[in-house]
């Protein structure tokens, strides 16, 4: 029927607008390493903000003691308690609790925010049991994972410049996000103090570090995005301070931020973002990360039961719902290896409401996950690309056999196979045979935790 052709024809649209082939690629690579150059240059120099994270030393193994850690930065946050037994004993305990963030308090008051954070860290401290105290006279420290892009004015000071990922809590911007936690844990009667504030790309950079000494670059695909790296101290133009001993900075890219014109950027997208809470900004984490994908399909779908007829005669209302369609609900849909499609069936009955869907109907919607998810993970490889770049990795000189190991959290990389797959190949499709052997992906599952707790130590008032 003349609506089917309509389905096909906007099929067909989208496999060309979502497009990504490899010069693209590479040109989004270059894009990636030339924006890099300017948010080191100059501040405001670039979209890519290239924050110094004052992290001047990875963990080296000798991190002794026992240390907390606190990561905010989605849904949820988590805290931890580790204890180090240097590099005999490495990580000998570790213990943790997730909490889930109330709606309510993602777009409420900082007080509010951290209060209840505070609250659960009081909470957490309460359960320290047999050998997992500090050693007495000593205060409690804390590694503060904290995933919003912040401008650090020391290892353990920063302030917020933004608010991403749905967060939306005016008086919290601009200010010293440690003194607000602090302020909080004084309020709740906790006794300790932050010494280190990390991003979550800096936790697992360290985390990665501490497994595996050729980690150069850590990248969190979860609801958000974001990369972060080891860069040359004499490499940062717009660095007034010393030059660390290491001779290096961690550098916090913020490259959720990165847009360029060589993007494939589709009407679904431009929408999305005018929608969004933060228009304009954070473009390419848009377009990869955990919180977008499944919202860019549902809009997809939109358009097709709106076109197309695509659904019957009547748009399904729940369609009309954004963010209705979670990514890990797209990812089972997309994963769906059964022969009726059941998954799909069972999904677009549960969350949408919609029934009695054919099987060539079920077909085109995993077409349309595959669309999306593989658009998000070339782009992500591209990425990595452009750090490999910058770092002069992209390429074998005679006999080099030296690794760049990446280290990668999040939910969506670790739980969306079909979608760490797709980077994964994609990253030995541009990098080519050769270079790839030496370029190692590596899961670093909740390094980020582990990571804050490292620093927490290497930074403790104590040494
Ligand atoms: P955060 O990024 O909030 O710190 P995580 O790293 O755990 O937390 O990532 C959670 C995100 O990962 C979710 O918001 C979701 O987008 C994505 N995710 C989780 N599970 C899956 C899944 N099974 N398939 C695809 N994406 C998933
Ligand atoms: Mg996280």
């Amino acid at each position: 029927s003349g609506k089917w052709a309509r389905t096909v024809t906007i099929l067909k649209e989208l496999e060309d607008t979502f497009g990504t082939p490899i010069g693209k690629l590479k040109q989004i690579a270059d894009a990636m390493m030339v924006e890099m150059h300017a948010g080191l240059a100059s501040e405001g120099g670039s979209k890519l903000k290239m924050l110094i994270s004052f992290v001047d030393n990875l963990p080296t193994g000798d991190e002794k003691g026992l240390f907390y850690a606190l990561d905010l930065g989605g849904t949820n946050f988590r805290v931890l308690r580790v204890l180090l037994g240097g590099k005999e004993g490495r990580v000998v305990k570790q213990e943790s609790k997730e909490v889930s963030i109330p709606q309510d308090l993602m777009t409420g008051t900082s007080q509010e925010l951290f209060d209840f954070i505070a609250t659960a860290l009081a909470e957490f401290v309460a359960t320290e049991g047999e050998g997992l105290h500090v050693s007495s006279g000593r205060q409690r420290e804390l590694g503060f994972t904290f995933s919003f892009p912040v401008r650090q004015t020391s290892i353990a000071s920063g302030n917020l410049i933004k608010w991403t990922k749905g967060f939306s809590i005016e008086d919290a911007v601009e200010k010293d996000v440690v003194g607000e936690l602090t302020k909080a844990m004084e309020r709740m009667g906790l006794d300790m103090r932050v010494s280190a504030l990390v991003n979550d790309t800096i936790g697992t950079l360290a985390g990665g570090r501490y497994h595996n000494q050729d980690v150069i670059a850590a990248v969190i695909l979860g609801t958000g995005t974001n990369a972060a790296y080891v860069e040359r101290a004499n490499a940062i133009p717009k660095w007034q301070g010393l030059l660390p001993k290491s001779g290096e900075m961690v550098i916090n890219m913020e490259w959720g931020n990165f847009r360029s014109s060589h993007l494939p950027l589709t009407e679904y997208d431009h929408a999305l973002d005018a929608e969004s809470k933060n228009p304009g900004e954070q473009i390419f984490e848009k377009v990869i990360s955990g919180m977008y994908l499944g919202e860019i399909v549902r809009r997809v779908l939109y358009r097709m039961a709106e076109e197309a007829a695509f659904f019957g005669d009547t748009i399904p209302p729940k369609l009309n719902i954004p963010y209705i369609l979670r990514t890990p609900e797209m990812s089972a849909m997309h994963h769906d290896m059964s022969s009726d499609l059941k998954v799909v069936g069972n999904k677009l009955k549960d969350i949408l409401e919609i029934t009695n869907t054919s099987l060539k109907m079920r077909k085109v919607i995993v077409e349309v996950c595959d669309i999306v998810a593989t658009r998000g993970a070339r782009l992500s490889a591209a990425g990595i690309v452009g750090i490999l770049k910058k770092l002069g990795r992209d390429t074998v000189r005679d006999g080099d056999t030296q690794k760049s190991v990446i280290a990668l959290d999040g939910g969506l990389f670790e739980h969306y196979k079909k979608f760490s797959g797709c980077m994964e190949s994609t990253l030995k499709e541009l990098l080519g045979e050769e270079v790839a052997e030496n370029v190692v992906v590596e899961l670093s599952n909740d390094g980020s935790g582990i990571g804050a707790s490292l620093l927490a130590a290497s930074h403790s008032q104590y040494l």
